[in-house]
């Protein structure tokens, strides 16, 4: 008889900026590794965008893991809900993955998942995680249980650097969410995730050698870094992992771009949650009008102070949407010639491999850096929430694809123009596009065949299949 496929699982906590790279993973190793991939999805219940996704054919077995209506108080953040939707689905996660058939011989979890690998190790399969971030956020993570106390209430109190081995210091202005909270808790549970994910079989991470050698570097080359501090967890690069544009997608705003000539759009987009406040939406506005450039701008209606507001109802929009309540007064008459505002969503993927765009203002979500790279478009950074600060840092200091917008307090329209106008016209923003283009090529070198970043994901995939052998071997006398 025909021996059955080695069998992973993988497990998505909420949110599409982990839903889509952990397809692509899920399809990948299928598609190109000989495995059988089965993925667990932690959804967020309300989001259209996440159904939406979840609905396309894929190589991969999606099974949506039953949701928990959350208990929490309705103010809590969004790190603590998904904290306890996930919390929730570990005992359906256990069930489906004891009751599957073949015995998957691995698990693969992402950050909010990094609880589960104690799952993986209970049923003996090995656990991997998959950070969908860049590698310098991931020394941050692994290199974090071996910094004394001193050093890391000095960045979070005193506002000093932290040094991480081997790897450019972060500068607290770029810090991660959680440490500059100032709240112990929060970073504590940054501390309880970093020593678990210590403990992992191996840890997948989406960038590629060309991106971040240095970084790269001090992950994996054992025993080159001093006073002990020296990662034992294998690391495997396998980025860019990004999702595939649709050849033949319907959408206005692609029609809408079929009308502008080559290279003259700017895309202007903060991710799944991102939201602004009343007042910097006003400055956007009138930041993008004054810098004269075409646009496309997906817009969301005005948050307060959170800068996350759409993370669980990505994609979701009513009529009462409509932008212009909350725009400039004339403002959509005025571009109705240069500009498109798409509420809510787009499809961003399309947006980006359009031949009329050019540049892209973004967030800095990890996904929507690497898209930007891939379609060999040069970005303004933008960074909210999360790790986007360090995105930022990378995108425009370490590998010079984007110029920086300073996010501290409302961004003026000034500095809003100022910026699109240098990618979009200036010598400086000809110089970042062919940097980005280079970028490019070097990205999708690294995921075909031969490449890095494809034979990191071998090296991966085969070390399940070698387990699966030995545990077949041990079990079947
Ligand atoms: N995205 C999209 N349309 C939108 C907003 C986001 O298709 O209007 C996709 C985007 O292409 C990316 C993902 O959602 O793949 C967002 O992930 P990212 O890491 O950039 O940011 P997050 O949403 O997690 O902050």
């Amino acid at each position: 008889v025909e021996e059955s496929k080695t069998h992973v699982a993988l497990l998505v906590s909420p949110g599409m900026g982990h839903l889509i790279p952990f397809l692509e993973l899920a399809n990948r190793l299928v598609l190109h590794h000989n495995l059988q991939a089965t993925l667990f999805v932690v959804g967020t219940g309300s989001s259209t965008a996440e159904s939406t996704l979840l609905q396309k054919p894929t190589a991969a077995n999606i099974v949506p893991l039953p949701h928990s209506s959350s208990t929490l108080h309705p103010n809590a953040s969004y790190i603590d809900i998904i904290k306890a939707l996930m919390t929730a689905s570990f005992p359906h996660l256990r069930f489906s993955i004891a009751a599957a058939k073949p015995r998957p011989a691995a698990l693969i979890v992402d950050l909010f998942g990094t609880e589960a690998l104690s799952i993986a190790r209970e049923l003996g399969m090995l656990g991997f995680e998959f950070i969908t971030s860049n590698a310098w956020f991931l020394s941050l993570s692994l290199f974090y249980p071996s910094m004394d106390r001193p050093t890391i209430d000095g960045h979070v109190y005193n506002h000093e650097p932290l040094k991480i081995p081997g790897c450019t210091p972060l500068r607290f202005e770029d810090t991660i969410e959680v440490f500059q909270l100032n709240q112990q808790d929060a970073y504590e549970g940054f501390g309880g995730f970093a020593r678990e994910l210590g403990r992992a079989d191996g840890i997948l991470t989406n960038t590629w050698q060309d991106l971040e050698p240095t970084t790269l570097k001090a992950l994996t080359e054992v025993g080159t870094l001093s006073k002990g501090k020296v990662n034992q967890v294998p690391i495997y690069p396998i980025g860019p992992l990004t999702r595939q544009s649709e050849p033949n997608l319907e959408s206005d705003v692609l029609k809408w771009l079929d009308r502008q000539p080559d290279e003259s759009v700017i895309y202007v987009s903060f991710g799944s949650g991102g939201t602004l406040c009343a007042e910097q939406i006003t400055e956007l506005a009138w930041g993008l009008e004054l810098s004269q450039q075409r646009f496309v701008w997906v817009i969301r209606p005005p948050s307060g102070t959170d800068s996350v507001g759409a993370f669980f109802t990505a994609g979701t929009g009513s009529a009462d949407d409509s932008p212009p309540h909350y725009l400039p007064e004339g403002f959509i008459e005025r571009t109705k010639e240069v500009g498109l505002v798409v509420p809510m969503w787009a499809p961003q993927a399309e947006i980006l491999s359009h031949r009329s765009v050019m540049g892209f203002v973004t967030h800095c979500g990890w996904n929507s850096s690497l898209e930007g790279i891939v379609n060999g478009v040069a970005m303004v950074t933008w960074p909210l929430y999360a790790e986007q600060k360090m995105n930022a840092t990378v995108l425009t200091e370490e590998v010079g694809v984007a110029v920086r917008i300073r996010t501290e307090g409302v961004v003026g329209r000034e500095e809003i123009e100022r910026k699109v106008r240098k990618i979009m016209e200036g010598e400086e923003g000809r110089e970042i596009r062919e940097r980005v283009k280079g970028l490019k090529i070097s990205g999708e070198t690294g995921v075909s065949k031969g490449g890095s970043s494809y034979d990191s994901m071998a090296l991966m995939a085969s070390e399940c299949h070698i387990f699966r052998r030995q545990r077949d071997e041990r079990t079947d006398f």
